[in-house]
């Protein structure tokens, strides 16, 4: 099955993932599924693959990056994404198991384009986008699923990089301040008591980094 298919296929369980229709999260879908097929993998199921996501902390077209999750599997939640907090659309699909890595990134006209879009006029106006028209919305998700992967998309050559992420603990701990359980690698050691990093104090639970 070509890839405009297989996207197709998995766009409405995508848009329930997301809460919301909107043309920016269909183009990480699209983005993450180009770039599966680049490296020649199939969809990650643990940790297979990971995906470096470009985007920053807050800006528009933020929901690229749970399209792109959605695509490749690589999920926050099991530690195969992480983003890097540059502002970009763009994200690195790397194999774990050879570090064959590649770049697909929206090409700038292209986004330059979709900027100027009513969608994204009524969303900078502070419109939600469950709130903007079926008729707005549409078919800009329906020129995302159509138009080729070279309109839309630079993808690199397959290049070599090194994802360094740690490796998961079972180690499950008790802490001796709040009593809560907690794993091995977020516990100190205090006066002889094995403490959280809560309670060892200077978290910031509501920060948004
Ligand atoms: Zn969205
Ligand atoms: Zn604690």
């Amino acid at each position: 099955m070509d890839r405009k298919e297989i996207a197709k296929g998995m766009l409405d369980g995508a848009i329930f993932y997301h809460g919301h229709r909107c043309p920016a999260m269909p183009l990480g879908l699209r983005a993450g599924l180009y770039a599966l097929d680049l490296l020649g993998v199939e969809r990650c199921r643990a940790h297979e693959l990971h995906l470096v996501c470009e985007s920053g902390p807050a800006h528009a077209t933020m929901c690229f990056v749970d399209g792109a999750m959605y695509a490749t599997g690589c999920t926050y939640g099991k530690g195969a994404a992480h983003r890097v907090n540059i502002g970009k659309n763009a994200i690195i699909l790397v194999e774990m198991s050879s570090n064959r890595a590649v770049r697909v990134a929206v090409k700038p006209e292209f986004f330059e384009q979709a900027m100027q879009s009513e969608f994204v006029r009524l969303r900078s106006q502070g419109i939600p986008p469950q709130d903007i028209a079926p008729e707005i919305v549409n078919p800009l998700i329906d020129r995302v699923m159509s138009l080729d992967d070279g309109e839309m998309f630079n993808a690199s050559d397959i290049f070599e990089m090194t994802i360094k992420r740690p490796v998961g603990t079972f180690d499950l701990k008790r802490c001796d301040g709040c009593g809560e359980a907690v794993f091995g690698n977020c516990v100190q050691e205090q006066n002889g008591r094995l403490i959280c990093l809560e309670c060892a104090g200077g978290v910031d639970k509501g920060l948004v980094k």
